[in-house]
């Protein structure tokens, strides 16, 4: 069947039934991609099917989620399950995912498309929330997954029907994942699961963990596993919401294991297999956070361009200043050439190149541009930069973990150090190893 056909017979039609009974004029137009935006036909990823996806997405996110984005950072927290059941009915939380599980079955640039437009949520958290879901706690679960496993914990996950959350950070590991102490130890038929995971975004609301833990006592490669772990289990404790300086309305939180016990069956694809497939899941999830950004970047420089050309300094607009103007068209100017660098990636990626190199260069380029775009376009506005009322402030916030989260900016440089086999010898398997970090 062709993408379009098939995109339309499944759920945009019913996303689309779900808009009608919103008001026409509430819909927004989509605004084009960047300044110079291209012609959709020579566009280097996307098709009309990925526009037909975005616009679909564009119109839920105006209507059930731009709305709520205030109480929910006011909150703290936003109703997760509310909120992923919308999605999932309208098949957003699975477009790259089998078609037997509810996924739409489509390629992987349509899962960039979707991080793309949620960019146009008018805050970090909550598509980060989302992100969470679809790119970086389920991949692993799709591929290597049983079949039992994929019905019992993908199939809900893509309807929305379950929350999902990653743990794969701890207290004391975080950049170099080999070294997590959480573990997983064999009794009959079962693991006996003791530890702790920090930092778990959904973790509060989640259904269940894709638990990465210690499965053996062998070389820190090889000794970890990939478990589906129902957040509901006796044993499991979500000690606390850890209070952030941006991310308001996702909870994240600290969960404790104490003698948490689970079917051995639960383990994703081969046991000892698990940092292996984490790498590999940290590459989407990667691709994933620089999508996302790219919005946003976009959307806080037409934001500042549209504010600087109201408001006067010295009886003239803000943005008629040269130093203004001048500088956010060197910003929009980084922007496109991460673009550039994004989607080079991938399409490589699409036809099954390894882009770890690539991917790690854009996340490491999109945090640092993320904080600098942040901090210029917060000072053209002023005080009313330092509000909580603009949309730059949030940025300002949320943004910040760009360079921290996913892994950071130093394991970045490390990643791409070891392709261009600069580090020391001596320490290159030691910071090889921390690279494998998320
Ligand atoms: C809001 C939020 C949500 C998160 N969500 C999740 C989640 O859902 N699941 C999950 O598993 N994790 C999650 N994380 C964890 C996140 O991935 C880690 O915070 C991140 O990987 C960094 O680990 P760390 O905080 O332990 O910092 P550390 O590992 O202690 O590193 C501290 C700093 O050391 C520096 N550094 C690291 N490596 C090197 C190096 N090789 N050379 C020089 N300097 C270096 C970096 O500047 C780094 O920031 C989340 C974190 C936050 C803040």
């Amino acid at each position: 069947m062709a993408l379009h056909t098939r995109l339309r017979s499944r759920s945009l039609l019913s996303s689309a039934r779900l808009l009608c009974t919103g008001s026409p004029a509430s819909v927004r137009p989509l605004p084009e991609q960047g300044p110079q935006s291209e012609i959709l036909g020579d566009h280097l990823i996307y098709t009309h099917e990925h526009r037909a996806l975005k616009e679909a997405l564009r119109k839920i996110i105006d209507q059930e989620i731009n709305p709520h984005v205030d109480q929910w950072e006011a909150e703290g927290i936003f109703p997760a399950h509310k909120v992923f059941k919308i999605l999932g009915t309208a098949g957003f939380l699975g477009v790259n995912k089998p078609v037997e599980y509810g996924g739409l079955g489509l390629d992987f640039s349509f899962s960039m498309a979707v991080s793309e437009e949620l960019g146009h949520i008018h805050c970090g958290g909550v598509p980060m929330a989302i992100g969470v879901q679809t790119d970086m706690a389920t991949p692993a679960l799709a591929r290597f997954g049983s079949e039992a496993l994929k019905k019992e914990f993908l199939q809900p996950s893509i309807l929305g029907d379950k929350v999902a959350c990653l743990g794969v950070s701890e207290a004391g590991a975080g950049s170099d994942v080999s070294s997590i102490r959480t573990k997983a130890v064999r009794k009959g038929d079962e693991y006996v699961i003791n530890g702790g995971k920090l930092w778990t975004t959904n973790g509060t609301q989640a259904d269940w963990m894709c638990l990465l833990a210690n499965t053996s006592d062998g070389p820190p490669h090889k000794n970890k596993s990939l478990i589906c772990l129902p957040m509901k289990l006796p044993g499991v404790h979500v000690a606390r919401t850890i209070k952030k300086i941006g991310m308001w309305s996702s909870d994240t939180a600290e969960v404790f294991f104490d003698d948490v016990r689970v079917p051995c069956s639960n383990v994703i694809g081969q046991e000892g297999m698990g940092f292996t497939y984490q790498m590999l899941q940290f590459q989407e999830e990667r691709l994933w956070a620089v999508a996302n950004i790219m919005t946003t970047m976009d959307l806080i420089l037409q934001q500042t361009v549209d504010y600087t050309r109201q408001r006067k300094v010295f009886s003239r607009p803000v943005l008629s200043h040269q130093a203004v103007h001048f500088r956010l068209a060197e910003l929009q100017t980084e922007v496109e050439l991460l673009r550039s660098l994004f989607y080079r990636a991938v399409a490589l990626y699409m036809k099954g190149n390894d882009v770890t190199l690539l991917a790690s260069m854009a996340k490491l380029k999109g945090g640092r541009l993320a904080r600098e775009l942040a901090d210029s376009c917060l000072q053209f506005w002023g005080g009313m930069g330092f509000t909580s009322d603009v949309l730059v402030s949030r940025f300002f916030r949320d943004g910040r973990l760009m360079s921290i989260g996913g892994g950071a900016d130093e394991v970045m440089l490390g990643i791409i150090c070891k392709y261009m086999d600069t580090l020391p010898k001596k320490r290159f398997s030691k910071v090889g190893s921390s690279c494998a970090k998320t």
